[in-house]
């Protein structure tokens, strides 16, 4: 079984697990393949993170500048130039995988694969994996693989060109009206990026609240911030049909799709699914909820010894952060003390404009969960530097646990929530009470000030 075809592990997907831990796992000592059937850097640096980050800073410099007023500036006109704004979102993530693609060029170990993998049973006390035209064995593997969008069933919409997570990216063309199918994270920043970049949005939810894992009172405040800026919301409602009719295309929205929205484009934005159905899990017993996540315990093993598994497709949180840490548990548990596991606090944030930066339980969860919950709240628009710099929207909202003064979670919808947060993110870390936060000192005047403010409202 020795020779060029056995490594002691074989990482299938270049995602953002994937590529550090094939070269950690080499550095240790181990003969390492990577296996990649796309792009390296998968959903984050391809068509996620990066890109939809790059672009939505466009959106906020043009918000900015029609805005130069309220600053005593003049800029008489602001004009986006759509296709400028994708291909500087473009060049961005291809430098980064072109980074990632050099950490590969002209090394042995870890090796990149090329091809489509799929495991084929197993080979005495090894796995058997077919990547592209050749057969690998690999001592353990360690599956990577990411997520797809899912695509609703939904009358009509396979027939039209619709936009999605995936292919955004490679549309140059501005819609005139769009409508976004999903409230979640993805709908609500690409809505807003649309938006500001010149379209008429109309977000449509099935839900009764936008971003449904968060208090509604934070949903409420996100949504109205969004719909000043002119984006429309059909909440509770889902759409039925869609056809095409001359010039657009009409959603047929509602249970018995009696009330007509006519938009020009469609953007998907219904959630994630696992990339787990053509990985050949069945020839070696890999267990597998029904919605294709593979089950897993703390350590990031699966039911199988010596299959592992890292990012979106073993369920939870589904966050570039969240894959990297797992390449720290699978480094902790292949090649290091087996010390480290997924017991961790998880931060995220929604990068609208203003961000939702967020840590730990909402007040509902708290609450659920047996709490003495107690509440801080605080306006942004108390706070100078947020007057200052005009970006005074939005509250900070902390929750804490009454008896023993733990922080319990936060939200941070305001400018730089996605930073400002992780003031309680190490608070929480640490085990602090939000007293620490209560009394040191913080910059004066700076957005961080409000962090302090927020804990110190606690009623
Ligand atoms: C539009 C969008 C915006 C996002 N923004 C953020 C954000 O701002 N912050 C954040 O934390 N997260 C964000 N995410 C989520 C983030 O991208 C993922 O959580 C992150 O990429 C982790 O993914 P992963 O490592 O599990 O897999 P991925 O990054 O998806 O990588 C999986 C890789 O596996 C490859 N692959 C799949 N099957 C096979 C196979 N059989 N053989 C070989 N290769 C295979 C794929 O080609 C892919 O390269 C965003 C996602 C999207 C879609």
């Amino acid at each position: 079984m020795a020779g060029n075809s056995f490594f002691d592990v074989l990482v299938i997907g270049g995602g953002q697990a994937g590529i550090p831990l094939a070269h950690a796992l080499a550095q240790k000592g181990k003969r390492v393949a990577l296996a990649e059937r796309e792009n390296l850097g998968g959903s984050c640096v391809n068509f996620g993170c990066t890109p939809t980050k790059a672009a939505i800073a466009s959106a906020k410099l043009a918000q900015m500048a029609r805005r130069a007023r309220e600053f005593g500036l003049r800029i008489p006109t602001v004009e986006v130039d759509f296709a400028a704004v994708i291909e500087r979102a473009r060049n961005l993530a291809l430098a980064s995988r072109r980074r990632l693609e050099e950490g590969f060029a002209g090394s042995d170990n870890p090796k990149l694969l090329r091809g489509q993998a799929r495991l084929a049973g197993r080979a005495e006390n090894a796995f058997r994996v077919a990547v592209g035209a050749e057969t690998i064995i690999a001592g353990q593997v360690v599956l990577n693989t990411g997520t797809r969008s899912v695509i609703p069933e939904i009358e009509g919409l396979r027939e039209i060109a619709f936009l999605d997570a995936g292919n955004w990216l490679k549309r140059t063309e501005l819609p005139r009206h769009l409508a976004m199918i999903g409230g979640g994270a993805i709908g609500l920043e690409m809505a807003q990026f649309y938006r500001r970049m010149g379209s008429q949005v109309t977000v449509i939810e099935s839900g009764d609240q936008l971003a449904g894992h968060e208090d509604r009172d934070v949903a409420d405040a996100l949504q109205s911030l969004l719909a000043a800026e002119g984006i429309a919301f059909r909440l509770g409602t889902s759409v039925k049909r869609i056809e095409r009719r001359e010039g657009g295309i009409t959603l047929r929205l509602g249970g018995d799709g009696s009330a007509a929205l006519d938009v020009s484009h469609v953007f998907v934005a219904a959630g994630r699914r696992p990339n787990t159905g053509d990985l050949g899990l069945e020839t070696v017993g890999v267990a597998m909820s029904e919605h294709g996540i593979v089950e897993a315990d703390e350590r990031r093993a699966t039911s199988v010894p010596g299959i592992w598994v890292a990012g979106d497709i073993r369920g939870g949180p589904q966050f570039t952060h969240t894959a990297w840490d797992d390449y720290r548990v699978l480094l902790s548990q292949i090649a290091g003390d087996g010390k480290r596991t997924t017991k961790r606090i998880v931060p995220y944030a929604i990068f609208t404009d203003p961000e939702l930066g967020r840590v730990g339980l909402t007040e509902s969860q708290a609450r659920r969960g047996g709490h003495a919950v107690k509440i801080g709240r605080f306006a942004m628009k108390h706070n100078g530097k947020a007057t200052e710099i005009g970006e005074s929207e939005g509250f900070i909202k902390v929750v804490v646990d009454a008896r023993s003064h733990a922080l319990l979670g936060a939200s941070v919808l305001a400018a730089e929530g996605a930073e400002l947060v992780h003031c309680y993110i190490d608070a929480m870390n640490a085990g602090a009470s939000y007293d620490v936060i209560a009394d040191a000192i913080h910059i004066h005047p700076t957005l961080a000030e409000a962090v302090q403010s927020a804990v110190t409202a606690i009623a």
